[in-house]
């Protein structure tokens, strides 16, 4: 089964978004007070939780925290039940923990291992989208403020003459599996500047303005690693809002085996087989970031012959 049919961290899951409850501002208003709808509380990018992970607050805690901290978002159906998530950034720490009736807070990437497939990807789109609002304050254009609507999927600014709409924005990265030419199937790892001296990874970068994914694996594996590359094909993709991110998984294959990294992002890179690999797994190293694509990549080549 490749990528592309695998559900990743932080995808998937099984909530229904619901767009078109979304502009129905009176439904999403008597959602909030039905007893079965959940409120997720998120602090300045982390879940909030307690002794069984990210809480859910009570209706009594929800119209409180609704009250007297920031906005609130809907994020779609579970079931009948309705799912929105409530941003205690505006709070200290402690407060916002207390008010959550949490224990502590933490980052949805620690949690992932023990949050099931549909609890982290909740969290993740909770966490990208309140992420969002808190950067999208103003508008770009005249400067005016910003309110959200939509049910915290746009944001409206308030300039007399502008009035522009503003989407939650996405920021696509290409990560890529550089396969050598010829044979024995090698496949290119890189150690990246500030990584740990044993620490090799696929090489990936942002696509650029006026780039298809396909240019931007070409200039990316050219500038990174001084290597022409040909066979591009997608793999698949990760939603990654940490903070506003979509991973592109793809594989190329080198046309020829020199490679010069750019001392810069990359400090080497080289090339590794199966059989490489299978050593470094066997010696207790993980292949990429096992909540990530890369680890997926790495593996389904692994598999391959
Ligand atoms: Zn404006």
């Amino acid at each position: 089964m490749g990528i592309a049919e695998r559900v990743l961290a932080y995808g998937g899951g099984r909530l229904d978004r619901a767009g078109a409850l979304r502009t129905d501002a009176t439904r999403l208003d008597a959602l909030l007070d039905e007893s079965d709808t959940v409120v997720l509380p998120l602090w300045r990018d982390r879940c909030l939780v307690d002794g069984d992970g990210p809480v859910r607050l009570t209706a009594e805690r929800a119209s409180l925290a609704r009250s007297a901290a920031g906005e609130t978002v809907f994020l779609g159906l579970d079931g009948d039940a309705a799912v929105f998530a409530v941003d205690l950034s505006g709070l200290d720490e402690r407060s916002a923990v207390e008010m959550a009736g949490a224990v502590r807070s933490t980052d949805v990437r620690a949690l992932v291992g023990r949050l099931d497939a549909d609890g982290a990807a909740v969290q993740a789109y909770a966490r990208g989208l309140l992420h969002w609002h808190r950067q999208q304050r103003y508008c770009g254009t005249c400067g005016a403020t910003a309110v959200i609507g939509g049910g915290g999927h746009v944001r409206t600014c308030t300039g007399a003459e502008c009035g522009r709409l503003l989407f939650p924005r996405i920021e696509p990265a290409i990560i890529v599996l550089v396969e050598a030419p010829g044979r024995p199937g090698r496949c290119l790892l890189a150690r990246h500047a500030g990584a740990a001296p044993d620490a090799y990874s696929t090489l990936a970068g942002f696509v650029e303005v006026g780039e298809s994914l396909e240019d931007a694996v070409r200039r990316e594996m050219a500038e990174e690693a001084g290597i022409t590359v040909t066979d591009v094909t997608y793999q698949g993709s990760q939603a990654w809002p940490f903070p506003a991110g979509l991973m592109v998984g793809f594989r190329a294959t080198a046309t020829s085996e020199e490679v010069r990294v750019d001392g810069e992002e990359l400090l080497e890179a080289r090339w590794f087989t199966r059989a490489d690999l299978r050593e470094r797994v066997a010696s207790g190293r993980t292949l990429g970031r096992v909540d990530a694509i890369d680890h997926r990549l790495l593996h389904d080549w692994l598999a391959g012959s």
